[in-house]
């Protein structure tokens, strides 16, 4: 049995995360090298983002922290309704650092424009976005990313990180499940 059997297709391969991954990294090392002294936090949003920030956090060549949050979104299925209930909160304040939210996928936007909101009230020095993906999603929110891994189309989107039902989150690819999966 192998998992990417399940795949319809391939979006990203692992070859083409890694090297991605690592561009990002090198910029936000260049970005960040002046702040950091004050602080740098680099913030997971669970479940998704996990695999992602473990391999971004390798490529910042800079003292930094790594903190995790857990959100649920309340809605029917596969679709965010924008009510956004904090499940697992940081473990330490972000007072006067600088925040790296690391996020996996922007769909709607809704979860990354409150996380940004709860966060910001919190006092940080700055904060910014870098979400590994961004869908190409009708009217999604207008969220401010600096660092943008990969767009890609609006279809459910599965691999390094992402789940359908809790699985596939281990497949080291970033690729479309086959839709008899969902049925
Ligand atoms: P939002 O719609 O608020 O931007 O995204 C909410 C969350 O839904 C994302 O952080 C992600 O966890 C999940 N999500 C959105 N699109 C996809 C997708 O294509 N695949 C998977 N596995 N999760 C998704
Ligand atoms: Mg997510
Ligand atoms: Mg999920």
């Amino acid at each position: 049995m192998n998992l990417e059997d399940d795949l319809a297709y391939e979006l990203f391969s692992e070859m083409e995360i890694a090297e991605r991954v690592a561009a990002l990294g090198e910029a936000i090392t260049k970005d960040y090298a002046d702040k950091a002294d004050e602080g740098i936090v680099l913030i997971c949003v669970l479940r998704g983002a996990a695999i992602f920030m473990g391999d971004l956090a390798r490529q910042i060549k800079l003292p930094l922290e790594m903190d995790y949050m857990a959100v649920s979104s309340y809605g029917n299925g596969t679709k965010s309704s924008g009510v956004v209930r904090i499940l697992k909160d940081l473990s330490s304040s972000i007072e006067g650092k600088h925040v790296i939210i690391a996020e996996d996928i922007l769909d709607s936007g809704l979860t990354l424009k409150f996380l940004i909101k709860s966060l910001k009230a919190r006092k940080p020095a700055s904060i910014e976005v870098c979400t590994l993906l961004r869908k190409d999603t009708p009217n999604q929110a207008d969220v401010n990313c600096r660092y943008i891994g990969f767009e890609c189309p609006n279809e459910f989107i599965v691999g390094y990180g992402l789940d359908y039902a809790e699985r596939y989150r281990n497949v080291s690819c970033i690729g479309v499940l086959k839709p008899e999966i969902y049925s």
